[in-house]
């Protein structure tokens, strides 16, 4: 218990607001430097943990779609340095991490038609990372006392396999590494609004975020449903909000074309 207070005594809270949303207030306990530390820790762990893929196509096409959303994501986000690694996986998931991280299954290509399709995604992922959705989870999880000491462990060497297990499943990285740990509804939906805009100022069309849920949903008829499915439910929902929102954001879409964002990936 003491050590309980201690923690939370030393953590400093932050309430922030959501500019896209009706002012949302969020709990974070965690620095950014902590949170960074902690996705560029659990990347490696991937990395050293899963298969990556050598194939320069893929690569390429990952890191371009990155790359031609930086110009549309906030200050902070759009300055700093991205690592995109390709995993070498049938399963179609993709996920960004904060520090700077994103990571795409090759099973993902599979799915998508089209390279805005991957934009969607990829920047349905980084709205995650923008709107520091991780450090809400992890605060949680802190207020629960489930992993109290656990940013205090986090360092590597003196981490449990169990405490590694759900610091990753904080960190957004649920289906990656076996535990479900979808993010709430809000952060979903917060996710899916940023992330459309992002498509749209980075002149990926905006639509094509219907198309690509819709393809994850035919994807699950043949087989075993993705697990990027389960961490993101009710896309019926999801397609009916993105298609409704499409119409609007054409507007940014032809703007960034205007300006000269015309990615061409694929
Ligand atoms: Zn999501």
């Amino acid at each position: 218990m003491k050590k309980k207070l201690l923690m939370l005594a030393t953590v400093a809270t932050v309430l922030a607001t959501s500019p896209l949303l009706q002012a949302r207030r969020q709990m974070l306990l965690v620095s950014d430097a902590q949170m960074n530390q902690m996705g560029v820790e659990a990347f490696e762990k991937l990395k050293a943990s899963d298969k990556l893929s050598h194939d320069p196509k893929r690569i390429a096409q990952a890191r371009c779609v990155v790359n031609a959303l930086l110009v549309a994501l906030p200050q902070k986000e759009a300055t700093q340095a991205w690592e995109v690694q390709v995993f070498e996986d049938a399963n179609p998931n993709a996920f960004a991490l904060p520090g700077g991280k994103v990571g795409v299954n090759t099973g993902m290509f599979d799915v998508i038609a089209s390279q805005d399709e991957l934009a969607a995604v990829i920047g349905h992922e980084m709205a995650h990372v923008t709107s520091q959705h991780a450090n809400e989870r992890v605060s949680r999880q802190m207020l629960a006392g489930v992993g109290l000491d656990v940013i205090g462990a986090y360092t590597g060497s003196k981490t449990s396999p169990e405490k590694s297990k759900m610091i990753m499943g904080a960190m957004g990285l649920g289906a990656q590494i076996g535990v479900l740990l979808p993010n709430t509804r809000k952060q979903e939906a917060e996710a899916d609004l940023k992330g459309q805009g992002f498509m749209a100022n980075a002149g990926f069309d905006p639509a094509k975020a219907v198309t690509l849920w819709q393809h994850m949903m035919a994807a699950s008829k043949n087989g075993a449903p993705p697990q990027i499915l389960s961490t993101h439910p009710d896309p019926q929902n999801r397609i009916k909000a993105l298609a409704e929102r499409a119409p609007k954001l054409q507007a940014n879409f032809r703007a960034a074309h205007a300006m000269g964002r015309t990615p061409r990936c694929f």
